[in-house]
């Protein structure tokens, strides 16, 4: 039986443990890739490019984004991101399932290009616990965790656009969760 790519969209406020949500499960399902963005934050400490992101200038950015080559883009902190879409659609179209880790602004863009996709919402268990693991991190200026944690209040409040929510109290539970989910999906029968 053949069927197309099925893309999977997670957001989660900054701090969520997203990251390390994605990489986990990659690594430990058959068959799912991660799209790599591009982005103009600089790298942090560790982040390898080709890796993490593809991190670019503005200028090339802005000139990526005229071509159309982001199949979305969206401005986080101050910052651009974007989906590149060619191979993504690619491996869609070749039946590979494509993992991408994207804000709340770029998800609700592939929403309204209505591809077949399933929308995952990572929650903190609270803001208190968010803001802790932000400062625990030590990334982040005062002014910017401030900043991550109102942006954060918004995210949250659109979770329910999204097809699940997952709470990440415990990594390996949440992860669990996550694997349940692309597995039921990969089941569905109208994919087939
Ligand atoms: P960070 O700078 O902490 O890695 O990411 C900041 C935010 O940008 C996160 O919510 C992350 O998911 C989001 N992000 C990363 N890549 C993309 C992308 O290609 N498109 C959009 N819309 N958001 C992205």
């Amino acid at each position: 039986m053949k069927r197309k790519g099925i893309l999977f969209i997670i957001s989660a406020p900054s701090g969520s443990g997203k990251t390390t949500l994605c990489t986990r499960l990659v690594e430990s399902v058959d068959s799912l890739y991660r799209s790599i963005s591009m982005t103009t934050r600089p790298p942090r400490p560790g982040e390898q490019d080709g890796m993490d992101y593809i991190f670019i200038e503005k200028p090339e950015f802005l000139k990526r984004q005229k071509k159309n080559e982001f199949l979305e883009w969206a401005k986080v902190f101050g910052e651009y991101y974007g989906t590149p879409k060619k191979h993504i659609l690619h491996m869609l179209k070749r039946g590979s399932d494509v993992l991408l880790s994207i804000d709340v602004q770029g998800a609700m863009k592939i929403k309204r290009l209505k591809l077949d996709a399933v929308y995952i919402f990572i929650l903190p268990p609270s803001l208190e616990m968010l803001r802790e693991r932000l400062v625990n991190r030590s990334t982040d200026s005062k002014k910017a965790i401030c900043e991550r944690l109102n942006v954060a209040k918004k995210e949250v409040a659109c979770s329910h656009k999204y097809d699940y929510a997952i709470i990440n109290n415990k990594l390996e539970l949440a992860l669990d969760s996550l694997r349940a989910i692309i597995i039921a999906e990969r089941c569905k029968t109208g994919r087939s």
